[in-house]
């Protein structure tokens, strides 16, 4: 296992802490910091436009092959990437979905025609995508999604229901898993397509949230319409597309994460300098185990890379993402904790928060959202140490 960057990364490193440095001026450096998690609908409009200007320069779809428009970079790369942009406190991507789920889901399962069509979008950030998964009753069980498609001469007819439907309101378009299949049922019945969002059939109801914000959707589709040919994979072989898309949700887009989790933990330290709270013994020991935890997540993160640059398809992913979750849930937790009686009262009527309180508020769904805390235990305990099977209904 190899635990270090070569000079190549380095060098790499260098060259996007500097390309960041200059890009990150005038009117984008007003941008520093802003948008992320409960935070989306800050400066949206000005964040698709940094990040046209990173497309631009070839800052988007670093790890994608060249031939589909990426750069072909390594994973330690991506990873440098995404420690130097948070690192330069650079506004929150706007096109995670498309560059990190369903690009290299197209990359991998995708028609040439399909990623002819597609992928240049994606690149550009011309094109916004959501991910059309859950349903009322159909999350960690997503086999039993009841959104069904029928194919009417050459196009899909589509009715049903999705929900947190993160940036559905943004989306031009959705990558949706649905029943196709008459008479099948779970796993067998299920094709993954491709939606556009901005028709008559598709409606998008915002959900509010607890942090006051609306970041994710309940999504209808009421006789919505798309081509017949814009199914991945075969019609009824939806099921083994949408865990690929899983696959990269849990993998490498979540692991260049640590260098924004270091400036939170910062903040909370900050904090505690300045109200005195660090000098309650308790407080300083939960800041203590938030550091080690840092850093441990960071050393299991390039113990990942190694094993997928050793061709590993592994369960590493779902240990990241476990402890990944849980740290930042505490991290908030602590962070209130910190605040005591001011973590209560919002920052301006009617329900300003500030970003201790969004981090609070928002990191309850970390361990829901990309596969539950219970999920990844279960993936755990039966792909890694090789424990009996769960029973399923
Ligand atoms: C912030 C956020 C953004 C999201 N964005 C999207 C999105 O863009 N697109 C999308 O499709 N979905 C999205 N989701 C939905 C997310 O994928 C689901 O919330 C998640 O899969 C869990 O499903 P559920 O909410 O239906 O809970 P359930 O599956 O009903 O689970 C409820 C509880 O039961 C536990 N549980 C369920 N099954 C088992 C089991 N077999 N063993 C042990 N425990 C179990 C779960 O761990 C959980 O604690 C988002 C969720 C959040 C919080």
């Amino acid at each position: 296992m190899d635990l270090t960057f070569s000079a190549e990364d380095e060098a790499f490193r260098a060259e996007a802490r500097t390309w960041l440095a200059d890009n990150l001026t005038g009117e984008f450096a007003e941008l520093k910091g802003l948008g992320g998690s409960g935070r989306e609908h800050e400066a949206y409009d000005a964040r698709i436009a940094w990040n046209r200007h990173l497309a631009a320069s070839g800052w988007t779809c670093l790890g994608w092959p060249r031939e589909h428009g990426g750069r072909g970079l390594s994973l330690f790369q991506q990873v440098i990437f995404h420690e130097e942009y948070a690192r330069a406190d650079a506004p929150a991507r706007v096109n995670h979905l498309g560059e990190e789920l369903l690009g290299p889901t197209l990359i991998a399962h995708g028609t040439p025609a399909q990623q002819e069509r597609f992928l240049p979008g994606i690149v550009a950030v011309t094109e916004l995508w959501c991910q059309g998964y859950s349903e009322p009753g159909a999350g960690s069980d997503l086999a039993s999604v009841r959104t069904r498609a029928r194919l009417d001469g050459d196009r899909w007819v589509i009715d049903g229901e999705k929900v947190w439907t993160s940036l559905a309101h943004h989306a031009d378009w959705c990558f949706a898993v649905v029943g196709t299949e008459p008479g099948s049922q779970r796993h067998p019945g299920l094709s993954y397509l491709l939606v556009p969002m901005r028709q008559e059939g598709v409606t998008v109801r915002p959900i509010l949230q607890l942090t006051g914000t609306s970041e994710f959707n309940e999504v209808f589709f009421d006789g919505a319409v798309t081509d017949a040919d814009l199914v991945v994979g075969a019609p009824g072989d939806g099921w083994r597309v949408a865990m690929a898309t899983l696959g990269f949700e849990r993998g490498v887009s979540t692991i260049g994460q640590q260098v924004g989790f270091e400036r939170e933990l910062a903040a909370v330290e900050e904090l505690a300098r300045h109200n005195g709270t660090i000098d309650d013994p308790g407080i300083a020991d939960r800041l203590a185990q938030a550091a080690v935890g840092l850093e441990v997540m960071r050393l299991h993160a390039l113990r990942t890379l190694s094993a997928y640059e050793a061709g590993s398809q592994g369960s590493e992913a779902s240990v990241s993402k476990l402890l990944w979750a849980r740290w930042h849930r505490d991290l908030g937790e602590l962070a209130m904790d910190v605040a005591g009686t001011g973590g209560l009262t919002v920052a301006a009527p009617p329900y300003v928060i500030d970003r201790l309180q969004s981090l609070f508020l928002f990191s309850r769904a970390d361990t829901i959202y990309g596969g539950s805390d219970e999920v990844q235990r279960t993936i755990i305990s039966e792909r890694v140490l090789g424990l009996p099977k769960e029973p399923r209904g």
